[in-house]
């Protein structure tokens, strides 16, 4: 399996429009960071988390040409608003692409992006996307998705589990029957956004508790703010936890 780094910002991007703080004035590529998303590379198919507002973007910089379904966390612009990038992928592809997400999460992408699923000539070019909404562990291919249930305030949002990996953003709160459902991973890609403990996100602090109880093998914190300087920061964290970085690769 191999896991792309799309993005590893949180809603703003870093640097923040406006801000002089140190690490928006930072010209070091790893305290640049687009919107999160990652991509999943496994059996053969190429899985995107999440369409970021910032996917046309990472798609160029990145070489991207093929993606064989999306998985959708919840419907956040920052994880969402890029969806209209898709059509690339579908004139490339000449196929509709399937897209996954929570009953909410679909409710919202085909109310918000009504015009993307009705016949209308005069709407144009327009991505051709299929929706189904996850009750429960799916493959895609030969490709196993286990969907788990996280908080993100008082919302519901999904992280996936594939095979030793897991990619668990946006939340704050993982219940019990969750967390036993993240045991014995390779790989734990968690949200942390800053120092600072926040309503709807893990802090540093919060993330290495969760760290400390899952003990994955590597860990990589990522819906990263401003306030943290990837340096600093990865100086800071204990052995086996990193900062992602956007472009970071990973194999597993
Ligand atoms: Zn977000
Ligand atoms: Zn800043
Ligand atoms: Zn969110």
């Amino acid at each position: 399996m191999k896991i792309l780094f799309l993005g590893c910002g949180t809603s703003t991007g870093v640097p923040v429009i406006g801000c002089r703080c140190q690490v928006c004035s930072s010209q070091d590529p790893k305290n640049w960071r687009l919107r999160a998303s990652i991509l999943v590379e496994h059996r053969g198919k190429k899985i995107l988390i999440d369409t970021s507002t910032d996917l046309r973007i990472q798609a160029l910089r990145h070489s991207l040409t093929r993606i064989d379904a999306v998985l959708y966390t919840h419907p956040h612009a920052d994880h969402l608003h890029g969806i209209d990038e898709l059509r690339v992928f579908n004139l490339i592809q000449k196929e509709s692409i399937p897209c996954y997400g929570n009953r909410e999460t679909i409710e919202r992408i085909r109310s918000m992006f009504r015009y993307i699923f009705e016949e209308h000539e005069e709407e144009g070019w327009k991505p051709n996307l299929e929706t189904f909404t996850i009750e429960g562990p799916f493959s895609i291919g030969d490709v196993p998705v286990e969907p788990i249930e996280v908080y993100h305030g008082s919302m519901k949002v999904l992280s996936f589990r594939i095979d030793g990996m897991a990619y668990v953003t946006d939340c704050n709160h993982i219940p019990e029957g969750s967390m036993e459902r993240l045991k014995g991973l390779d790989l734990l890609i968690l949200d942390a956004l800053r120092h600072k403990p926040h309503k709807t996100h893990f802090n540093i602090e919060g993330a290495l508790e969760i760290v400390k109880e899952l003990r994955p093998s590597r860990t990589i914190l990522t819906h990263l703010s401003h306030n943290l300087d990837y340096y600093a920061t990865n100086r800071s964290l204990p052995p086996g936890v990193e900062l992602a970085y956007d472009g970071m690769e990973i194999s597993l």
